[in-house]
């Protein structure tokens, strides 16, 4: 099992894997849990596949990553090993950047934003709030205390191509690069917190303007990428960013071939940015000097996180155990594999 002590504090770019456990839909059908972690780095994948003469053979794959976590980890363990080694690049003027992705239902947004499925909704357990909660831990901490850092947090979503402010009623907004090739989504709202609690009150506040007027929460929340920012400033310049993000279904790639035209161009938007993001990713770790950034509004608006020296990021790929989503997982793990 994973003890603290396996934390991994020097990488530069972390890829992870996260498996949920079976759902009651899923208990329901009889679907099989068909992944494996055997160790704290392997996950497993064993697809159920059938010979000509019809006998059943198991099909193994095993992946590597920097963690691989099992169905019972907890949120904030799974914080621990990912983000939490994070939280110090942006007191040391860095940027940071976190990523959950993984196909709609395999726990991306429980991940990030917290437990949401009892009727009270919790986004205090979520790598938003755990992050948070430990940049003003160490905010009091004499070394950093002497900077004189303020506090803001910006949230917003991307949905085609199309930027919307989850702080101002879904305020649409233009995104802006200067001649110095400065990224800027102009008007978004940067709210100054104080504490732990006045990020939950944004995050809540956030949460409800993404899913509101959407006939189904994940309907929607699937298709569209949403960045959460801690942004600390020293007389009003920047200091360091930290920018966790909930990606779109990466399912969804598959719907450029449906019937309706505009779900047809959703797919291919979110196609693009993950393909892009994928390749900035890539290019932070091999330290390329050149990131294709502008390939999407995504990687546009993460620019200044992918090129900094001091610049870190990890990714969550989060994974259904069910065989009914064994194709799924199976593409998630293989881009999980390109990114590291
Ligand atoms: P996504 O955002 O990737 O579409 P969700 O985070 O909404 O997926 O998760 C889908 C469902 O599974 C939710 O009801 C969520 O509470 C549950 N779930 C996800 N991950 C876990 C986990 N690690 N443990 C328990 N339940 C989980
Ligand atoms: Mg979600």
């Amino acid at each position: 099992p994973l003890s603290t002590a396996d934390v991994i504090e020097e990488h530069r770019i972390c890829v992870c894997v996260r498996k949920r456990p079976l759902n009651k839909k899923e208990l329901t059908v009889k679907d099989l849990d068909v992944i494996t972690v055997p160790s704290k780095d392997v996950v497993m994948v064993h697809e159920p596949k059938q010979k000509v003469d019809l006998t059943r053979y198991l099909e193994n794959q095993t992946f590597r990553f920097d963690y691989a976590f099992d169905d019972t980890t907890t949120n904030e363990m799974v914080y621990r090993f990912t983000a939490r080694p994070l939280v110090e690049t942006i007191f040391e003027r860095g940027m940071a950047t976190c990523f959950a992705y993984g196909q709609t239902g395999s726990g991306k947004t429980h991940t990030m934003g917290g437990d949401f499925s009892g009727k009270n909704q919790d986004c205090s357990k979520g790598i938003y709030a755990l992050a948070a909660r430990d940049v003003f831990l160490l905010l009091k901490k004499p070394h950093y205390k002497k900077l004189d850092l303020q506090v803001y947090a910006t949230f917003f979503e991307i949905y085609s191509g199309k930027v919307f402010d989850l702080l101002n009623r879904k305020a649409k907004l233009r995104v802006l690069e200067d001649g110095k090739q400065q990224v800027q989504v102009v008007g978004l709202q940067e709210r100054e917190v104080k504490c732990t609690e006045d990020v939950l009150k944004l995050i809540d506040v956030g949460n409800s303007c993404r899913t509101s007027g959407q006939t189904s929460a994940n309907a929607h929340s699937s298709r569209s990428h949403a960045v959460f920012q801690i942004i600390l400033r020293r007389n009003r310049k920047m200091h360091g960013k930290f920018s966790l993000i909930d990606l779109a279904g990466n399912e969804r790639g598959a719907d450029t071939s449906s019937a309706d035209r505009q779900t047809r161009l959703e797919g291919a938007e979110i196609n693009k940015s993950l393909l892009a993001l994928k390749e900035c990713i890539r290019a932070l770790g091999r330290n390329k000097p050149h990131t294709p950034f502008r390939a999407s509004k995504l990687t546009q608006v993460l620019r200044d996180s992918f090129i900094g020296e001091n610049s870190r990021t990890c990714m969550i790929a989060t994974i259904s155990p069910g065989m009914a989503s064994c194709e799924n997982t199976l593409n998630t793990l293989r881009y999980a594999n390109r990114v590291k």
